[in-house]
């Protein structure tokens, strides 16, 4: 093990006591493999699933993984109309299972989202009985201030890279704090724990993930 590894290793296990006395659920997955393998293993076949926007749950091919198996899937990227994709957000809050990333979060386990709809940090905060969070270790940081700073500076400029919104954001890079009708900064979560227990479940990996 080389001392990235090592490091990872370390910080994972810190991670997860800190999530278990906030009353989550954690893994620490140490490949893409791992984490596939940890999501079939936790998702009983039959489920409803659904998910958000997040480019994590799709680099790591977990959305391509649920849609092959015997799951019913609620995506929003098969629908093509606005109308489409609020029925599949309202149909993910009663869903079995629901999963996203996470924009940042503390060394003490305290989660940080951002979010321009709402639907996202409305289905992790309330509604799907179960929510996956995929969370790299490159997402944690010191304490929550920076937490917060990571998913605003970081995050939220990055994600809204991919969109083709009227940002200051997208001229720099940079957060410039707008008042935009496109910003995607709108609703801002500081999640301290899990309710009911274990209902959330996190999934650390090793590997860079999202933005
Ligand atoms: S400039 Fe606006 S949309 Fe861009 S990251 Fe800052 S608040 Fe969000």
């Amino acid at each position: 093990m080389d001392a990235k590894e090592l490091r990872n290793e370390r910080l994972a296990a810190k991670l997860i006591k800190s999530l278990n006395q906030r009353h989550y659920d954690a893994y620490y997955c140490r490949s893409n493999d791992d984490l596939l393998n940890k999501v079939k293993e936790l998702i009983p076949a039959g489920s409803t699933i659904s998910w958000g926007g997040s480019a994590s749950i799709r680099d790591t091919g977990i959305t391509q993984m649920l849609k092959a198996g015997d799951y019913r899937v609620y995506d929003r990227d098969d629908v093509n109309t606005q109308e489409d994709k609020m029925r599949i957000y309202r149909k993910a809050m009663e869903c079995d299972y629901y999963l996203a990333s996470v924009n940042a979060m503390s060394e003490d386990g305290v989660i940080v989202n951002v979010d321009g709809n709402g639907n996202r940090v409305a289905a992790i905060t309330w509604g799907p009985q179960h929510v996956i969070l995929v969370v790299g270790l490159n997402k944690v940081c010191r304490d929550v201030d920076a937490a917060v700073k990571r998913a605003r500076s970081v995050a939220a400029p990055t994600n809204m890279a991919r969109f083709d919104f009227r940002t200051p954001c997208q001229a720099d890079g940079v957060c410039h704090d707008c008042k935009s009708p496109d910003s995607i900064c709108n609703y801002i979560s500081i999640q301290r724990m899990s309710h009911p227990a274990k209902r959330h479940i996190v999934l650390l990996t090793s590997e860079p993930v999202g933005y």
